[in-house]
């Protein structure tokens, strides 16, 4: 009945960045309703034939502002990508910004670019910023993340074609961290990256600040990691808050580099026009 392995791609982005207006492009009438397992959080899948006629399994997640959840639908999120035993764990994240508002929206992304799941950046929006006077260069993005990034029009479709060479396109490798996370903790996330078979410091980081509701720990565990806070003084309001600041001072960074504001309304088109595709790893 498993037939051939079929390539998982999650939709991740913040709520009304264009995700259900893509995944309408990508999967056309080929779409399935149902819920998440044991919660009232609505779960759409459905398939897309590449035109090597290799399929995908698309999954559109619920919007999410960050890995941090605050709501039921950033939960289902969090536990999804956090977690590679879950049945949604994506091959490929295809994260959707709306360039128009890059700066909140390119939290989430690196984020999950320091989960290290392989990802591509869309970006989506960009006559809603080209109409508000910025130009966003996608180049310049891709260059600054190593990360393949396309630009698309979810709500025309304009790109689309682009994207599905992408991800056709795509080794599946993992993006580099963004993130370094801080000096003083990297003691303490090694140590339960070493118990708990992890690759990846963020993905200490999440554990040690988020432990009580981590997918898949035990009450012992659970209790392993407060002892082991207890013992580093590790303190996670503080981390997590740290973390948060030198995300936005990268962000900062990317958008003196790729982002122009004020333009007038005359100007020029922007630099990577739509259905460009900008990758660079
Ligand atoms: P979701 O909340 O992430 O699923 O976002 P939707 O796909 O529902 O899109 C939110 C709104 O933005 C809808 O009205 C879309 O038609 C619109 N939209 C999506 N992509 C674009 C785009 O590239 N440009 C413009 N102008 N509107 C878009
Ligand atoms: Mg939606």
């Amino acid at each position: 009945m498993s037939g051939d392995y079929i390539k998982k791609i999650a939709l991740i982005g913040n709520p009304n960045s264009g995700k259900s207006s893509l995944f309408n492009h990508l999967t056309g009438l080929n779409q399935k309703v149902g819920n998440f397992p044991g919660v009232t959080v609505e779960k759409k899948t459905g398939i897309c034939q590449l035109e090597s006629r290799q399929k995908l399994m698309i999954i559109d997640l619920p919007g999410t502002y960050s890995i941090y959840p605050r709501s039921l639908d950033e939960r289902v999120v969090f536990e999804t990508l956090i977690d590679p035993h879950n049945d949604e764990f994506p091959d490929l994240a295809i994260m959707i910004i709306d360039a128009s508002n890059i700066k909140r929206n390119l939290l989430l992304f690196t984020q999950i670019t320091d989960l290290g799941i392989p990802v591509i950046l869309v970006l989506n929006m960009l006559d809603v910023a080209t109409n508000r006077g910025q130009r966003v260069s996608p180049t310049k993005i891709a260059r600054f993340f190593s990360v393949p990034t396309i630009s698309l029009n979810a709500r025309t479709g304009q790109g689309i074609e682009l994207l599905k060479k992408a991800i056709a396109e795509h080794k599946m490798t993992k993006a580099a961290s963004v993130y370094q996370t801080q000096t003083h903790e990297r003691e303490l996330e090694q140590e339960i990256m070493e118990r708990f078979g992890l690759d990846r410091a963020y993905m200490a980081h999440l554990m040690l600040i988020q432990h009580v509701n981590f997918p898949g720990l035990d009450l012992k565990e659970i209790d392993i990691i407060k002892e082991l806070i207890r013992k580093h003084k590790f303190n996670p309001e503080l981390s997590q808050s740290k973390e948060i600041i030198a995300r936005y001072k990268v962000i900062e960074k990317v958008i003196e580099d790729a982002v122009v504001y004020n333009l007038q309304k005359t100007a020029t088109s922007p630099s990577g026009s739509i259905g460009s595709s900008h990758i660079n790893s």
